[in-house]
């Protein structure tokens, strides 16, 4: 007798150009699959394992889900009601949940935020030193769930001198120092100190993968939204309110408007419009298996039916290649041309390049 499956509703599978990906939200990891199993894993109801016909090549996919918890045996075809579908909406109660300001941010922005619990915020200076004590210090009354510090360089005498006072700061996630000579984290007191060879410029630019994230919110939230402006408000040095750190666009100075014009603006469409891009709608992103797991900080324009970035991704998902690996190549080597009005892709260019990429 044919056995049936169902698939674990939070391993969900997501395709992307060459080869596809099951995100396991429960248990934070993931699983490459190719498109044509893809296929037969992305219903919610019993899998069809009789799409495959080679018979080994259907139980060995079988054992290899079943043995990863992604799916499981249900005794018969009517089991199916008993697990129904989960959601994918996003119930998102504000609109501003993550704020980047400078440790020279004027009392202004902490005024007007005051009535607005914010998931995070992430504090930047060039240096350790008492402003950016003062700065959390002066937060330390809102409901702020989680604060992130970046400092851009360290310095090991103002480390011991400040690091005690961390241990006090409840709310503190993560400490962050750039430029060192080798990277490392260590965890202490329930903060997180990470230490990065780049700049801080190099850092808030890049997507690398140890930037990818797997678990259900962020599933959540990248699949309705865009992960790295929805929600977001960033205070430049000189207090323009921005979406992010890259955007030269100012939606006004914070140091020159009341309390009713800065919610104004930051509930107005046009504030919002970046934090409410979808994945599909943007190219090449579209065409990615990970973007339901990246964050992306380009800032996206838009001028035909689609959004588009001016510079590249870091992953070419063309040829299932990142920047660092072996074999990489632009998307414009790979025979990939994006532009305002659309995407063309040579698929001849392309096909030759992915063969002799993966088959050397
Ligand atoms: S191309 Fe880059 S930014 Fe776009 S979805 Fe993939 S990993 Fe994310």
């Amino acid at each position: 007798m044919t056995k049936s499956y169902l698939r674990n509703q939070l391993c969900v599978p997501v395709s992307g150009y060459n080869r596809s990906i099951i995100y396991d939200l429960g248990r934070k990891d993931y699983y490459f699959i190719s498109n044509a199993h893809y296929d037969i894993l992305k219903t919610d109801g019993l899998i069809n394992f009789d799409m495959i016909p080679d018979l080994s090549e259907r139980s060995e996919l079988i054992n290899y889900l079943l043995n990863l918890e992604i799916i499981f045996e249900v005794a018969s075809a009517q089991e199916e009601k008993r697990f129904p579908k989960i959601s994918k909406a996003l119930h998102q109660v504000n609109e501003l949940t993550h704020a980047v300001v400078h440790v020279n941010t004027s009392n202004n922005f902490i005024g007007f935020i005051s009535q607005t619990p914010l998931q995070n915020l992430s504090i930047i200076s060039p240096r350790l030193d008492n402003d950016v004590i003062k700065m959390m210090k002066s937060f330390a009354h809102l409901e702020i769930d989680s604060i992130y510090l970046y400092i851009e360089m360290f310095d090991a005498e103002s480390f011991d001198q400040y690091e005690r006072e961390f241990a006090r700061q409840t709310a503190l996630f993560s400490v962050n120092f750039f430029g060192l000579d080798s990277a490392q984290t260590k965890l202490k007191d329930n903060i997180y100190y990470n230490f990065f060879t780049e700049s801080f410029a190099d850092y808030q630019r890049l997507l690398t993968i140890d930037k990818l994230f797997v678990n259900q919110d962020f599933f959540l939230e990248a699949y309705n939204k865009h992960t790295y402006y929805n929600g977001k408000i960033y205070i430049d040095q000189s207090g323009n309110i921005k979406n992010g750190l890259n955007n030269i666009k100012s939606f006004g100075n914070i140091n020159l408007m009341g309390y009713d014009e800065f919610h104004q603006i930051i509930n107005s469409k046009l504030f919002l419009t970046l934090g409410n891009i979808n994945k599909e709608d943007t190219l090449v992103c579209r065409n990615c298996e990970f973007r339901y797991m990246c964050t992306d900080v380009r800032v996206p324009e838009k001028e035909a039916k689609y959004w588009f970035h001016r510079s590249e991704c870091a992953y070419n998902p063309y040829i299932s290649k990142w920047n660092n690996e072996e074999g990489y190549l632009t998307l414009k080597e790979s025979g990939i041309n994006v532009s305002a009005s659309g995407s063309i892709i040579d698929r001849d260019k392309l096909s030759e390049t992915f063969n002799k990429i993966w088959t050397a």
